[in-house]
């Protein structure tokens, strides 16, 4: 069985509009220049101090006390989960949460913790769902520890959790003794969209991480932070699974530059998603979910060609798209897709679809 992404295929033109993922944006011009200049030291021995003042800057952003310079989201949420649960715990999170679907089975073969998948609409499920989850406190069940929650939610669509929502879940989760935690990879994306302030958004979440290598355009990185005291426990297992690292200030330059410049114009991204969404809607064979930050899900069924068949023939025209499904495509707006590349993007897709259906 092969585990590998095929390899380049030379036959293929060069991707014109890229719409795969959101982590395919490159650092511009300006960023590098920010990563040539950093002030750079040793990130494990915390002297650092770029990563020192990102960490700093992200734990004033998310209203907590500390935060860590990690080198990607999974390892945020696998350090977070290592520091929150013992092996034989349930983790209770979505069905279609990144942690169960696209980390390796990580929770299960690190940490030794189950995730006990839960329903809902979006990515999201509300309170009367995880009160229905609850296992009894016997000597019987594993142990509940922990609530995760994606904000946005990814395989939901990019859909934003409303902020009541997510603080009667982390009401509920406390009040039954469990810690929470938010994998906040496109964080950015939902406070953009819905002009709530990142630290109103996680409110009682014990642990929360942002990713800059999503929308905000950095080449690497990620910041998890929580309590003090969590951090403090946190970097046994960052400095066991080699998470620590040494003059990474040039990669945190990238994240703070991505602060300062990249942040405001995710909502340019989002009104390119309603745009493209809208161009889709019109295409005879597609459904499309009305996007509410920068992800595009649409269905295939009513043209009855799997999605990977039209990405096939969309990137033949130098388009490229990802699929989550049989019949699932899924398009990413970020900061190296403009309007002419969504326009044109939809007249390929638009195409692709029409020859797809007469044949
Ligand atoms: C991308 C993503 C991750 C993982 O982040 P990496 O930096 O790619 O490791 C985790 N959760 C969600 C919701 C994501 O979209």
């Amino acid at each position: 069985m092969a585990y590998a992404p095929p390899p380049p295929d030379p036959s293929l033109p060069p991707v014109r509009v890229n719409l795969y993922s959101d982590t395919q944006t490159k650092p511009t011009a300006a960023m590098r220049k920010a990563m040539l200049d950093a002030e750079v030291g040793d990130e494990q021995a915390g002297t650092d101090p770029t990563v020192r003042m990102l960490c700093e800057r992200m734990a004033a952003l998310l209203g907590k006390e500390s935060a860590m310079f990690l080198p990607s989201g999974t390892m945020c949420n696998e350090v977070a989960i290592l520091t929150h649960c013992r092996p034989g715990d349930e983790i209770l999170a979505h069905r279609t949460a990144h942690i169960a679907t696209s980390e390796g089975g990580a929770p299960w073969a690190l940490t030794g913790a189950s995730v006990l998948p839960l329903e809902g609409a979006g990515g999201k499920f509300d309170v009367a769902t995880l009160i229905a989850a609850f296992r009894p406190r016997t000597r019987y069940a594993p142990a509940q520890t922990l609530v995760s929650v994606e904000q946005t939610s990814n395989l939901g669509g990019g859909a934003v959790w409303p902020a009541p929502t997510l603080k009667a879940v982390a009401e509920t989760a406390q009040a039954a003794g469990m810690a929470t935690h938010m994998d906040g990879a496109r964080l950015m994306n939902a406070v953009v969209a819905s002009g709530i302030p990142a630290r109103e958004m996680v409110l009682g979440y014990d642990s929360v991480w942002l990713d800059f290598t999503k929308g905000l355009g950095a080449p690497l990185g990620a910041v998890l932070a929580g309590s003090a005291s969590f951090i403090d426990a946190a970097w046994r297992w960052k400095q066991r699974l080699g998470g620590s690292m040494r003059q990474a200030g040039i990669c945190a330059a990238a994240c703070i530059y991505a602060l300062d410049h990249h942040v405001e114009r995710l909502a340019e991204d989002h009104e390119n998603a309603r745009l493209l969404a809208r161009g889709l809607a019109q295409i005879p064979g597609l459904s499309v979910e009305t996007p509410q930050t920068n992800l595009v899900f649409f269905d295939t069924s009513g043209t009855g060609m799997p999605a990977d068949a039209l990405a096939a023939r969309a990137r033949r025209e130098g388009v490229a798209i990802s699929t989550m499904g049989k019949f699932r495509g899924r398009a990413c707006l970020h900061l190296d897709v403009h309007r002419a590349g969504v326009e044109e993007a939809i007249g390929v897709l638009r195409t692709a679809t029409r020859a797809a259906m007469a044949a």
